[in-house]
């Protein structure tokens, strides 16, 4: 009996995977699609399938990073970059009202500072303080050009956590003339080792990725391989611009507000939307290896993956793999279990514990102990000795809003990104609509699809 159980349940189980694979490939091919212009030739990439992954359980309450904006002032103009450069720095009551905002309506274990450049504020350092003694991880986004040691120190002494550069070929930079991302290698090496020197802080690099310089992915992350102990991740952020969306006409307030749009269009952008998938595949062209492990959906588009993650586990001379969906689940769990929320940025020092990780992990993951195998057999070659430590490296994709060919606008289903204005959280990449119009934009095709209409017999 126990055996015919098994026998057709096994039988049961066969039938409901196809079945589950039939239904999953008519998802795929029914899924809605991005508005894409698409008069540049997008190279081959295959789908991503998000079930694949473990699902970040980031949500608007509960999640790990919040952000906060502390004044529009910028020493740089970034291509693409959708926030007027005022000084208008917040005062440090304003900074208060807004951190009593995210207490009451978030719980976050980061507080990513930005702006603007958060740097070009004059009370910086007494605003990280204030962020670390409200029980966040202060994360500076900059372009680093205002940052040198002593500041630094003073930063970290307040209380950073760590820092993000943004440095690409969107900007013109004085401290770097390189027209290529490859020619930007040289001064991201200098800020991690600046990082690396003062200890202790988290170091990571955004990049900007338009069709444009989809190619170039492949030269950042050959730079990042070699430097899985001081830099710590890479988020490689798609380009979005009006004029790469479709044929929509925008409305607030009742009124068709396509033409006031004061956005300004950028050569750089190229001409078709690039997917998080067209930057997996360029990463495997440099490392065959990589395997996103974590994701965060899109609130319209299911099968979106808007933020994506893949984390290495390498030493100074090579990796041995990426981290397994059930490790990230694992972490995920056991901080909020522990530490009360959900990770985001780790500390270097927990970075550096690879080997313990992987070690304790293998124990109850397969995924971990193909890293652990593939470990052991490296010291067996002198690629890894006892001594090395084995460093985590994240690289993160983030697909930015994409308008739906319905005109439904597929943002990132638990955003980490959301920053306070008035009072209330807003989705900081759509601030600007609220600023101009007091509501988000809503896009209407200027051509929709009808529905079949049913066969009436
Ligand atoms: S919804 Fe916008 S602000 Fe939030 S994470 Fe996505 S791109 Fe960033």
């Amino acid at each position: 009996m126990g055996a015919q159980v098994g026998y057709l349940t096994g039988k049961f189980l066969l039938e409901f995977k196809e079945e589950v694979r039939h239904m999953k490939a008519a998802i795929m091919e029914t899924q809605p699609e991005i508005q894409n212009k698409g008069k540049d030739p997008m190279p081959e990439a295959p789908a991503l399938n998000p079930q694949k992954y473990y699902r970040l359980p980031w949500t608007l309450n509960d999640n790990g990073i919040s952000w906060l904006e502390v004044t529009d002032a910028c020493n740089l103009t970034c291509e693409g970059c959708y926030r007027p450069h005022i000084d208008n720095h917040k005062s440090l009551e304003q900074i208060a009202e807004e951190l009593a905002v995210f207490k009451s309506q978030r719980n976050s274990d980061c507080m990513s500072l930005a702006g603007g450049d958060p740097l070009m504020h004059p009370e910086i350092v007494e605003i990280v303080r204030m962020v670390r003694e409200g029980g966040w991880k202060p994360i500076i986004n900059t372009n680093g050009l205002a940052l040198g040691k002593k500041l630094l120190m003073k930063l970290k002494d307040a209380g950073a956590s760590g820092f993000t550069f943004h440095i690409d070929t969107t900007q013109i930079r004085k401290d770097s003339e390189a027209e290529s991302e490859a020619g930007h290698n040289e001064l991201r090496t200098k800020f991690a080792r600046m990082v690396a020197e003062a200890g202790g802080l988290t170091c990571s690099f955004n990049q900007t990725v338009s069709v444009n310089t989809l190619d170039q992915v492949k030269d950042t992350m050959e730079w990042a391989l070699q430097y899985p102990d001081i830099v710590h991740t890479v988020v490689f952020i798609l380009f979005r611009s009006p004029s790469l969306t479709g044929e929509f006409d925008f409305y607030a307030n009742g009124e068709n507000v396509t033409e006031y749009d004061n956005y300004e269009e950028t050569p750089w952008g190229g001409d078709s939307l690039v997917e998080a998938r067209h930057v997996v595949a360029k990463i495997r062209e440099v490392d065959p290896e990589f395997e996103p492990s974590a994701y965060l959906g899109g609130t319209v588009d299911p099968n979106s993956t808007k933020w994506l993650i893949g984390a290495r586990m390498a030493n100074e001379k090579r990796g041995f793999g990426y981290v397994s969906p059930k490790y990230m689940e694992y972490l995920q769990m056991g901080h909020h279990l522990f530490k009360g929320t959900w990770l985001s940025y780790s500390t270097p020092k927990l970075l550096q514990r690879g080997k313990s990780t992987t070690a304790l992990f293998s124990l109850v993951d397969g995924g971990m102990r193909k890293i652990g195998k593939e470990y052991i057999r490296a010291m067996g070659q002198d690629e890894a000795s006892i001594r090395d430590k084995l460093h985590m490296q994240t690289f993160t994709i983030i697909q930015p809003v994409d308008l739906m060919a319905d005109g439904r606008a597929n943002m990132c289903d638990g955003c980490p990104d959301m920053t306070v204005y008035n009072g209330q959280l807003y989705w900081s990449c759509r601030l600007e609509e609220i600023k101009s119009h007091g509501c988000f934009m809503q896009a209407a095709p200027r051509k929709c699809e009808k529905p079949l209409q049913p066969e009436i017999v």
